[in-house]
């Protein structure tokens, strides 16, 4: 736990790649503010691809180049997708980006050195903490919580729920998960790569396949993830057959299998939530909602942390403004959150109706008709 009970500006709930930048955004602004975390930055997180663009976000908000370089994370060269014909791929080359490479980060180390580095601007981090209870009064917020050891009082003038797609916090203040579909993520995670270090894809590849669409990311230290994107209801994932399905369905791939078996050594295979979902209402009175917690997209953007940076960047200044007296700042903010998801619901459809190979399959059925799927 971090030092005793205190009074913030902002209390920010969850220290994933948002909550720790719009930590790092206040702290700037010259804002007191702690970061409850129910976790710690050993466990596994999901997502390593940042693109390009990524590198400019994290320079916005005055990040160190050094948490990102090529020791503990491999540089990436772009993006090819096998989608929509059998004969020639897409790409996306960094190259021409100016910043030349987009990064695959080795999680949650990358998490851990945010972290610190967010620490050292003056950010408390409260790990392993919960929350027990919360209440507004006279305009503060009062907040307790607990690690198993010890417990906490924290006040703040502002909350922001940075809790990824949980939204615990905003949803006890009466806010509803709208979701647009509900596909999963089946994961492997590869090491100890036998071909030399120069012959290894420096790429992230994608390719469709009937019930779907497989992703591969080489990872640094000769490692890679390789993961499926499916329906819950098109994939047998009890224990004793997903394996068999896993090698099946891989064989049959055009590209990913061929960079898959290099690899001599597989994690045992992990499944999670990769849908699309949303909140009705981002903010109340004294709240913000930020990050996946807000909205949360599919992995084909490959947008996830990078729209999380930003949404804490802009969150940072935004909230900045309102407690300096600005009221109508995060009303302005909300409304480019409603922007942003119209406009990723609006690409994601595009996408999608670019691969009409199986048009008669379940999976490729739905993303044809999205506009008819939100539940
Ligand atoms: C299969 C898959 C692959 C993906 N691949 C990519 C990719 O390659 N590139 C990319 O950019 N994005 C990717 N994403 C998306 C990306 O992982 C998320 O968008 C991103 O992590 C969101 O960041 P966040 O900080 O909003 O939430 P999170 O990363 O979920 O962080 C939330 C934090 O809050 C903490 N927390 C939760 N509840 C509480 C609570 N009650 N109290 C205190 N703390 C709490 C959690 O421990 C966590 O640290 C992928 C997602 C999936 C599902």
């Amino acid at each position: 736990m971090g030092k005793a009970s205190n009074a913030y500006d902002v209390v920010v709930i969850g220290g994933g790649p948002c909550g720790l930048a719009v930590a790092l955004s206040l702290a700037k602004n010259g804002l007191s503010v702690a970061i409850i975390e129910r976790g710690s930055y050993n466990q596994k997180r999901v997502g390593e691809h940042l693109p390009a663009s990524a590198l400019g976000v994290l320079q916005e908000l005055g990040v160190p180049a050094a948490l990102v370089d090529d020791k503990e994370h491999l540089h990436c060269a772009g993006v090819v997708s096998w989608w929509g014909n059998d004969n020639f791929p897409h790409s996306v080359n960094y190259f021409f980006h100016p910043f030349g490479h987009g990064v695959n980060l080795s999680r949650p180390k990358f998490d851990r050195a945010f972290a610190d580095y967010v620490r050292r601007m003056g950010v408390v981090i409260f790990d392993h903490a919960k929350i027990q209870k919360s209440s507004q009064n006279t305009g503060s917020w009062h907040i307790d919580i607990a690690d198993g050891k010890n417990n906490d009082h924290l006040q703040a003038l502002f909350i922001i729920d940075a809790s990824g797609k949980s939204a615990s916090f905003s949803r006890m203040q009466g806010s509803r998960i709208v979701t647009f579909e509900s596909q999963l993520a089946v994961i492997r995670y590869y090491t100890t790569c036998a071909l030399p270090l120069s012959n290894r894809e420096n790429h992230v590849v994608i390719e469709s396949c009937d019930i779907g669409w497989w992703y591969f990311a080489p990872l640094s230290g000769g490692n890679c993830v390789c993961m499926l994107v499916t329906d819950p209801d098109l994939i047998d994932l009890r224990k004793h057959t997903i394996d068999m399905s896993w090698h099946s369905r891989l064989e049959k791939t055009r590209a990913i299998a061929q960079l898959v078996h290099p690899f001599t050594t597989a994690s045992d295979i992990s499944v999670c939530s990769a849908r699309t979902q949303r909140l009705n209402r981002f903010h109340g009175e004294g709240w913000l909602t930020i990050g996946d917690a807000a909205m949360a997209f599919d992995p084909l953007s490959s947008h996830g942390i990078t729209k999380g940076l930003r949404h804490g960047w802009m969150a940072g200044k935004a909230i900045s403004h309102y407690i300096r007296g600005d009221n109508f700042a995060i009303r302005r903010f909300c409304q480019d959150l409603e922007q942003i998801f119209a406009e990723y619901l609006s690409t994601r459809a595009g996408y999608y109706a670019t691969e009409q190979r199986w048009a008669d399959s379940l999976f490729w059925r739905r993303r044809h008709c999205f506009d008819q799927q939100q539940h």
